[in-house]
């Protein structure tokens, strides 16, 4: 399934993601139409697949993105607070700010410098991105992602770009009633994509889906 859709343009790819029923909503579809990929995949952007973006960090394939766009979706209106934890090439963070303008925000986290760097270079290729950097659409620091980001406090949607250890209270406790947390979280040598629900009474709600293969979500390397 994850070569299929790969094709000779970002427009391509979106086309054949789309048509091979990898992306369902039109307005993921608008917004990865409008995120050229070949500005945060070092090589082969238009490839459905993930790759090595260095720092041992990987953007994920094209379809891992839409799939936690769509995920998510109900919860990035204009105007909402998106945490982006790993935000490694910047990708996902671009096309979850696309999804929440005009007013909306996101904090893409990352806790290894270079990756802040590469991110921030990678969104300011395009005029829609240095647009997005310049408004606060979006915005790169450098922390420990398992902790969340507190100064950005609530968050209407939360997703994690690597594979926790557990769920991490910290992030549930970060999101609006309503919000919606997409963490990958190891579990007997295999992970899988939880999405957690904090509702409006402030019950939490947890659904398991996919199987998925994300690094991990870690201590800081040593400097
Ligand atoms: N969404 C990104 C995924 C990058 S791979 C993309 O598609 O480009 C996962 C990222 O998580 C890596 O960049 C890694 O450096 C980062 N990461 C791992 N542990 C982290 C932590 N504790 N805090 C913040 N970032 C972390």
């Amino acid at each position: 399934m994850a070569w299929r859709s790969s094709g000779a343009s970002n427009e391509a790819l979106i086309e054949n993601l789309s048509g091979n029923g990898l992306i369902h909503s039109s307005r993921v579809k608008q917004a990865m139409l409008g995120v050229d990929r070949a500005h945060y995949a070092p090589y082969a952007p238009y490839q459905d697949s993930p790759q090595s973006i260095g720092h041992r960090a990987t953007i994920s394939a094209p379809h891992m993105h839409a799939s936690a766009c769509e995920s998510l979706l109900p919860y990035l209106k204009p105007g909402s607070r998106v945490l982006d934890i790993g935000s490694g090439s910047g990708y996902l963070t671009h096309v979850l700010a696309e999804l929440v303008k005009p007013g909306g925000t996101v904090v893409g986290v990352e806790h290894i410098q270079p990756l802040v760097d590469i991110g921030t270079t990678n969104t300011r290729k395009s005029q829609e991105g240095r647009e997005l950097m310049d408004n606060g659409g979006i915005k790169y620091v450098k922390a420990d992602g398992r902790l969340g980001y507190p100064e950005g406090a609530p968050y209407d949607a939360i997703h994690v770009g690597a594979a926790a250890a557990d769920f991490h209270q910290q992030l549930i406790d970060q999101l609006r009633l309503p919000g919606r947390l997409f963490i990958p979280v190891e579990e007997a040598y295999m992970q899988h994509i939880y999405v957690i629900d904090k509702n409006e009474d402030g019950t939490v709600t947890r659904k398991k889906e996919y199987g998925v293969q994300y690094v991990p979500l870690t201590d800081a390397p040593k400097e």
